[in-house]
């Protein structure tokens, strides 16, 4: 009997590129918008399996115009980022977490599954190649994006027993360029971008269409980005595509640090779990945070209702609120707009507060290689 082949990375097929693009100039990089040279592309169908991997130009993808990405949406992706270590070399951060992420949400909407550590091997070797798009200016990165797309050329409406896995790279600076004011949210409970039972909690991109509308009105109104609100409470979920933390001051004169639990409506982003790993490191005193000896931290994962935010705003006892994820690392919030007010919220010169560069500066040190911390950089 035939079982369909695996992914396996040591059948990679390279063929490169004969004319090189032009490297853009660092300070004109938009998010998302410059392609490297090359993408790495497996196939896979139920009968053969998985196709041997190619690295090849980057350029269109043909498929059957019947393939349920195009239809029903079984479409995932991560977000990880190439960085230059202090010797040039590139590095990751935390792959394994995306990886784990990526096979849950392959898991979720039912495509084949598949070996991540086959697929970490073959995106290695795409960063190797594409080495030079690697930024080496403070603040920038190669953005890489592996997406998986099922292919199953029918309409029924089933599972796709059929996949793509793709793996494009767009290098980046800072994702909010000119935030010194902080960005500035708008409350938005009438959409809702997760539920309980829903898909939050997975990286799948029929969870991002739906909040291209509710964004478009909140531009219009002046807002940068929407704050997800959801249930009779107004509960913050996310901010845009960050995870949200404020920093109140406590009785005892420390701070709290608070974000929304994963309760299955938040994406469980890794800059978030990074973010409650040093807060705890600090906290226990394994490490200090650049710029916060002597500060201390009191780590709440728990629900933060829109009122409770007005009260406190009210009282003068937020300090910072900020959004974390791998393109934004930290961004500022400035103000939110919630019920027909405003609440302003403290300014702090370059954007970020002291709580917000802290993590900020370690999570930088770290993803470059210049602080090691756990086996986090690669
Ligand atoms: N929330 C959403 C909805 C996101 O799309 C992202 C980006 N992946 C995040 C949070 C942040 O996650 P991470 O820190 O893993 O980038």
């Amino acid at each position: 009997t035939h079982t369909p082949a695996p992914l396996d990375a040591s059948k990679l097929v390279i063929t490169l590129a004969t004319e090189l693009k032009p490297l853009p100039k660092p300070e004109s990089l938009v998010f998302g918008v410059e392609q490297t040279d090359h993408m790495l592309v497996v196939h896979y169908d139920p009968i053969e399996g998985w196709s041997a991997p190619e690295i090849k130009p980057y350029g269109p993808l043909s498929l059957d115009p019947m393939s349920s990405c195009f239809q029903y949406c079984p479409n995932v992706f991560e977000g990880m980022k190439a960085y230059a270590g202090p010797s040039g070399e590139p590095r990751l951060f935390r792959p394994k977490d995306n990886m784990a992420r990526l096979s849950r949400s392959v898991e979720r909407v039912a495509l084949p599954p598949f070996d991540m550590e086959q697929l970490l091997i073959l995106i290695q070797r795409l960063i190797k190649i594409e080495s030079r798009w690697i930024p080496d200016v403070p603040g920038h990165s190669l953005y890489i994006r592996p997406t998986v797309i099922g292919t199953r050329a029918a309409l029924g409406v089933a599972a796709s027993d059929s996949a793509c896995i793709y793996v494009i790279m767009s290098p980046c600076g800072p994702y909010f360029r000119g935030v010194a004011k902080g960005i500035s949210l708008l409350g938005v409970s009438e959409s809702v971008r997760a539920w309980p039972g829903g898909t939050g909690g997975h990286k799948l991109g029929l969870n991002y269409a739906p909040g291209f509308l509710p964004q478009r009105v909140a531009a219009k109104q002046g807002y940068d980005q929407i704050l997800w609100l959801l249930g009779d409470e107004d509960r913050v979920t996310e901010v845009g595509a960050m995870n949200f933390f404020m920093a109140v001051k406590a009785d005892d004169g420390g701070v709290d640090l608070i974000t929304p639990p994963l309760d299955g409506t938040i994406l469980p982003g890794i800059t978030r779990a990074s973010t409650l790993t040093l807060a705890r490191a600090h906290t226990s005193g394994q490490i200090v945070l650049p710029g916060l000896s002597g500060v201390k931290l009191h780590i709440h994962e728990r629900a933060l209702a829109m009122a409770e935010i007005a009260a406190l705003s009210d009282a003068g006892r937020i300090l910072e609120a900020f959004g974390v994820g791998t393109a934004v690392i930290v961004a500022p919030v400035g103000k939110i707009g919630w019920k027909g007010r405003d609440l302003q919220l403290p300014v702090h010169t370059g954007g970020l507060g002291p709580i917000g560069k802290g993590f900020w500066d370690m999570l930088t040190a770290v993803q470059t290689g210049r602080t090691e911390f756990e086996d986090w950089s690669v």
